[in-house]
């Protein structure tokens, strides 16, 4: 396991390195969003796209409370129920999830529509990564058949150490 190419471990949790070029990361979300606002006949507001690119600012999950604050260093008077309404419209379009464990809420990866999320969660360095894969959503449910339960909604939050914080 230790002698496995280390990048190619990064790839595959799709966990990024500290040295990436995280600025891709950050355009590739915001082109989605206004691609996906524009199909749907959404406004991406000012605002709305201030809050997104505040949570991509890295790839660990932020609280609500630490984005007002970070909005109020730039904007006048930030009142929460401002950043609440901008972090609903962003959850409803499946630009942002929030990580329930942690209350808080990070970028979403993915590139389909709204879909469910499995999380993996670095509790050293606070990273998240969304897992791509219907296949773990798909076995939850029919587990869950199996007890005559119907899911609505699933969110898997695995924590544990990133690839990078495993191997230090
Ligand atoms: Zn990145
Ligand atoms: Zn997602
Ligand atoms: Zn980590």
């Amino acid at each position: 396991m230790a002698k496995l190419n280390k990048a190619k471990l990064h790839e595959a949790g799709g966990f990024h390195r500290a040295e990436h070029a995280h600025g891709r990361c950050v355009g590739r979300a915001l082109d989605r969003a206004e691609a996906l606002c524009r199909q749907r006949g959404a406004r991406l507001t000012r605002m709305r796209r201030r809050v997104l690119e505040l949570i991509w600012d890295s790839h660990k999950a932020v609280k609500a409370y630490d984005l007002l604050d970070r909005l109020s260093e730039s904007e006048k008077s930030v009142r929460p129920p401002t950043v609440y309404r901008s972090l609903e419209f962003l959850m409803a379009h499946g630009l942002v999830h929030r990580v329930d464990s942690l209350n808080a809420f990070v970028g979403c990866s993915g590139s389909d529509e709204w879909h469910d999320a499995q999380f993996l969660i670095c509790r050293e360095c606070g990273e998240v990564s969304e897992m791509e894969g219907a296949a773990i959503g798909q076995a939850v449910a029919r587990q869950a058949a199996v007890a005559g339960f119907t899911v609505r909604r699933q969110m898997v939050e695995l924590h544990g150490e990133c690839p990078s914080c495993a191997v230090s």
